[in-house]
């Protein structure tokens, strides 16, 4: 690595410190889709779009985008992209870090006066993370006319709908259609990622390439049994929807720990609810998430089973209602082997990373070849303040993510199946 790259892994690291100023409250990092700090962020990117060579512009749906020329201006665009909201409490990295990359990508080019053969265009997201109104990947949805209109009436925290907080923001609701790009004029999306898991720790790598993006349900379970006096109905005669609760939640965790799939409980409420009632009705909400949709339909499948079986044994009824379905999303098998090859000598012994996590290239990948790379965070720790990396890592990125540009672009369509 020379000192050139070194120093634009340091610009990085600077920008996100710069970025992270712009927050909804002063104690951490919050900076949710459409409120002022976010637009203040999103003014600092634009600046630095422009200092790169790229005239930067919001599209119906808030997504901001600079273009860099390339030698033809008719053929399809190379899409580098991420986002700069975060979640309440975040880190710096979780999405910045993608589109600072991509930036310092154009500025290497723009540098050496070097035009690709593809237009560039950087692209920022609006609400990946959904921490607003309680929907996510809400920018990249538009971009590719997958944003259902009901979503319109979702509402924050405080009450106002994505609607309201659009046209508060000086965008038209009823234009929103007017974001989706036609999948024909791009080439391919790449996106650069901080990994949010421990994979490239333990391999001692800065840099690797991604494959897919794992499916995820989320589904409530319910147990109905009979409510009933804590002192004077008999142990043997109960029909306790908590207990039964407690063993099928110890059963999603035995399913998942013998590697059937990935799966929490992250909340169980029981009714009515008071410590000398037996409960008659226990609800837990489940998130499921396994790489190939087959294993995910089977492991959910099989949690059904079991929980029906557990339900029978108790006395008890038992139903899974799923409320929250996002498919895998597999990459392009060309672009992750330019993805690889991208990593230099060293990517021969990366390990082939599936991200367990939603990142806007999953509503991308089935319109538009794409593939993600993932870059080394520590502890794998990330939607927190703890989350980091280092400059060293940024720098690595930057050339891996630049590589993987030109080596796209040289290739053309022919790569991207
Ligand atoms: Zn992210």
């Amino acid at each position: 690595m020379d000192e050139t790259e070194r120093e634009a892994g340091r610009q990085l690291m600077r920008r996100c410190d710069q970025l992270a100023r712009f927050s909804e409250t002063p104690e951490h990092l919050t900076r949710r889709f459409l409120t002022e700090p976010y637009r203040a962020a999103l003014d600092q990117v634009a600046a630095w779009m422009r200092g790169a060579g790229m005239e930067p512009h919001s599209d119906a749906a808030g997504n901001l985008i600079g273009r860099y020329e390339g030698q033809q201006p008719d053929k399809p665009v190379l899409l580098l992209g991420s986002h700069i909201d975060t979640v309440v409490g975040a880190g710096r990295y979780d999405g910045m870090l993608g589109v600072l990359a991509a930036i310092a990508c154009v500025e290497r080019m723009q540098a050496t006066g070097y035009r690709p053969q593809h237009p560039v265009e950087v692209i920022v997201f609006g609400d990946e993370e959904g921490a607003r109104f309680g929907v996510a990947m809400i920018g990249s949805r538009a971009f590719t006319g997958t944003l259902p209109t009901e979503w319109l009436d979702k509402t924050d925290a405080s009450g106002m709908s994505l609607a309201c907080a659009l046209r508060a923001y000086g965008l038209a609701p009823d234009r929103l259609g007017a974001a989706r790009r036609d999948p024909a004029t791009l080439l391919a999306y790449l996106e650069l990622h901080i990994e949010q898991g421990t994979r490239l720790e333990q391999a001692g790598l800065p840099v690797a390439a991604v494959t897919r993006i794992s499916a995820v349900k989320r589904a409530r379970l319910r147990l109905t049994g009979a409510l009933g006096h804590a002192g004077t109905v008999a142990m043997s005669e109960r029909r306790d929807a908590l207990t039964g609760m407690a063993e099928v939640v110890l059963a999603v965790e035995a399913l998942a720990r013998r590697g059937a799939c990935i799966a929490t409980v992250g909340n169980v409420t029981a009714k009515p609810g008071a410590a000398n009632v037996i409960a008659g009705h226990a609800e837990a909400l489940l998130d499921i998430r396994a790489p190939e949709n087959a294993a995910l339909e089977a492991a959910l499948a099989e949690l059904t089973t079991t929980g029906q079986a557990i339900a029978t044994r108790r006395g008890l009824s038992f139903t899974v209602e799923t409320f929250y379905h996002a498919p895998s999303a597999a990459f392009a098998p060309g672009l992750v082997r330019l993805a690889q090859q991208a990593l230099g000598p060293r990517g021969a012994a990366a390990p082939v990373l599936i991200s367990a996590a939603g990142h806007d290239a999953a509503m991308l990948a089935p319109l538009v070849p794409s593939v993600m790379l993932f870059a080394r965070c520590r502890g794998g720790i990330s939607h927190a303040p703890e989350e980091e990396i280092t400059a060293e890592d940024a720098a690595a990125a930057i050339t891996a993510f630049s590589t993987l540009v030109d080596l796209v672009d040289r290739a053309g369509p022919a790569a991207t199946v």
